[in-house]
Formats: structure tokens, C-alpha cells, sequence
């Protein structure tokens, strides 16, 4: 599968997967792109390390990445950039990373469904059964619920449609103002507030920067209705974690899904694997598709090859 031939532009893969995941991750890609040599980190030479200009990374180990002196852009085949920019603060290449409609789709529909499942009191209902307790929850319709997207970027954007779709009342929260068809937003502090005050169930999708770190606290939940839910597929320190638990342990919060943590694996152990309220879920919201993550990657570097234009890259400034 792995393209040879001296002649083609040597493009190093730089990750810590396994090999099965390389493997597979450099099947693909050198299928779509057939004018490039892909080559994996530990078989470069060092005169492919210097002449690589472009490499595609999956969490690459900083000191790896040190060793390609001419880099002018890296693509990651993730969404998600907040470990590379801290590992990666003194590099002067730009970063580029995936934005695929299927990993939004597939956001999108993890929103959906873990929505339903607060929406529908399924931990309330999986309790009862435990306790052979037959007993009807009251029911209200998704139009009486509001949801709070908190982001609206490539991912928060998708899951507030299908949310919407789906006749929850969604609000959505962003940095910068938005205006998106049929979705009330809110942007800055005074707009977080006013998100948290109307919103049945929160669904994070931010990335984790400098000014999302610890965001979701005590004061914010303490705004919320009362017997919310929150949902966070973005980050795990996004949300202060004892407070997290303490709004659920005084019932101000039901529930929580949570699908990121400070730590992860979460250790053996962690209190919240055995907490009543939390769903815990292994980072499994919105895998990559290696496939369509592919096809991403090849387009732009056959548009950089053609045009000399990187594209679109992460703001180290903004931490997104
Ligand atoms: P994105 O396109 O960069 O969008 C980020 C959104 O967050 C934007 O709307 C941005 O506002 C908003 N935002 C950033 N900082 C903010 C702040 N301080 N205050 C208010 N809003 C702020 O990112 P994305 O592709 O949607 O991905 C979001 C995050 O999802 C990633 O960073 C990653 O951590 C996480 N993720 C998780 C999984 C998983 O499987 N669990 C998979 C992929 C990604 P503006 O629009 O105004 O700039």
C-alpha cells in the first residue's frame, strides 16, 4: 500500500497509535493520496526527516516532531488540538486539524442520543427497575425542554441542528456573535448565565483553552432549573469537577454523561466510575472515520501542492 519511489515528496506519519492503527491510518491514506510518499516516523531517514515540509500527525510525541527541522504546516487527523498546542508551544509551523462533516454527523447524533436518554429519564428508569419499582415518570415534550449547546463551531453547530430537528428548543453559546437560522445565541458571560438559566440539559462541545478551562462551576450550575442534566463531549477540565459532583449529590443536577475527564483512561478506582448520577463513557462520542478523515487530509494537501495555500489553521493565540 505505502507508495516508494524516491521522486514522490516524503510526508512522515506522526502518531502514538498502535501499529494496527498505523497501519491502517497509512493504508488509507496513501490510497487517496497516490503522488505522495507516506512514510511512518520510525522508518524516515534522516534525510526524509529534513526534507519533509508536510507531515500528518495523531498526537505526535513533541520530541518525534523535533526531529522534521523544516515543517511548515502539520495536518492532525483529529478534531481536537488542545494536547499538540501545549506540547507543541515553541514549534512555528502551522497546525491544521480535521474538519469533516462525518465527524460532526456522527457529534450530532451522539448529542441526539445521549439528549434522549436524560430527556426520556432512562438512568431514573434503569434505578427503578433495579429496585423493581413500577413507576411512571412524568413526561414533557422535547418542545418544552431547552437545550444548551455551549460552542458552535464544526461540532456545536451540527449537534444544535439535529437537537432542533429533533423539537428541543435549543440555545446556543459561543465566543463570538452568531446568527444561525432558527437558533437563539448567546455569546460572553452575561450570555453563559442566560444559557444555564434556560437550559434543561447542557451539551459542551468547546475545546479546552486558557478561558474554557474550569468554566462550568458551581455558579453556573446553581442557575440551571433544577434536576438538569449536563453532557460534556469536549474536554474533561472544562467542568470543575467537585463541583460537578456536589450539584449532583444535592439533587440540583439529575444527571451527568460524561464522555471526557481530566484523566484518561479514568483511573481504576476514580469515585465517579461508581457515582449514581454520572454516566460514564470511554471518549467514544465522535470517533474519527479513517476513511472520510482520508479523503480530508489528501484534498488539502493536493490543494497546498497545487496552490501553496495552507489551509485554514488552529489560532494558537485563540487555543482553537
Ligand atoms: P471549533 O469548530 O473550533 O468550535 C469551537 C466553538 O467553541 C466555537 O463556536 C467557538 O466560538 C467556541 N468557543 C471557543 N472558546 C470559547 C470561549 N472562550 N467562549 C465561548 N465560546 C468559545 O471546534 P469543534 O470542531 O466544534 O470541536 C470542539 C471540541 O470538541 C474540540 O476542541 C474537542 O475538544 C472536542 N471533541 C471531542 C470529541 C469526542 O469524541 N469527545 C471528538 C472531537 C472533538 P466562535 O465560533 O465564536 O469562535
Amino acid at each position: 500500500m505505502i507508495n516508494v519511489g524516491s521522486d514522490l515528496n516524503v510526508i512522515p506519519f506522526v502518531g502514538q497509535v498502535d501499529d494496527e492503527e498505523r497501519d491502517e491510518w497509512l493504508a488509507a491514506l496513501s490510497l487517496v493520496l497516490p503522488g505522495e510518499r507516506l512514510v511512518p516516523f520510525s522508518n524516515l531517514t534522516n534525510s526524509e526527516k529534513t526534507q519533509a515540509t508536510i507531515a500528518i500527525v495523531a498526537n505526535p510525541q513533541p520530541n518525534e516532531i523535533e526531529q522534521l527541522p523544516n515543517l511548515l504546516w502539520i495536518h492532525s487527523v483529529w478534531a481536537g488540538v488542545e494536547r499538540m498546542l501545549a506540547d507543541l508551544q515553541g514549534a512555528s509551523f502551522d497546525i491544521v486539524r480535521l474538519i469533516d462533516p462525518e465527524l460532526s454527523r456522527t457529534m450530532a447524533e451522539a448529542a441526539l442520543a445521549w439528549t434522549l436518554y436524560l430527556h426520556r429519564d432512562m438512568p431514573a428508569y434503569y434505578k427503578q427497575q433495579q429496585d423493581q419499582n413500577w413507576k411512571a415518570l412524568p413526561y414533557r415534550k422535547p418542545s418544552q425542554k431547552t437545550v444548551g449547546v455551549l460552542g458552535l463551531g464544526s461540532l456545536g453547530n451540527a449537534a444544535s441542528k439535529t437537537l432542533a430537528n429533533a423539537d428541543f428548543n435549543v440555545v446556543g453559546w459561543s465566543r463570538n456573535k452568531k446568527n444561525i437560522s432558527g437558533l437563539k445565541t448567546f455569546e460572553g458571560p452575561e450570555g453563559l448565565k442566560s444559557t444555564f438559566e434556560q437550559s434543561d440539559i447542557i451539551v459542551c462541545l468547546l475545546p479546552l483553552t486558557d478561558e474554557t478551562r474550569g468554566l462550568i462551576g458551581e455558579e453556573l450550575l446553581q442557575l440551571m432549573p433544577r434536576r438538569g442534566g449536563i453532557i460534556n463531549f469536549a474536554r474533561g477540565p472544562i467542568i470543575n469537577k467537585s463541583d460537578l459532583i456536589a450539584a449532583l449529590d444535592d439533587g440540583l443536577l439529575a444527571h451527568a454523561v460524561l464522555d471526557v475527564f481530566d484523566q484518561e483512561p479514568l483511573p481504576a478506582g476514580d469515585p465517579i466510575w461508581a457515582h449514581p448520577y454520572v454516566t460514564v463513557l470511554p471518549h467514544i462520542s465522535a470517533p474519527t472515520d479513517v476513511q472520510t478523515a482520508s479523503e480530508i487530509v489528501s484534498t488539502n494537501i493536493k490543494n497546498y501542492r497545487l496552490t501553496g495555500q495552507v489551509p485554514a489553521s488552529v489560532d494558537r493565540l485563540k487555543g482553537y
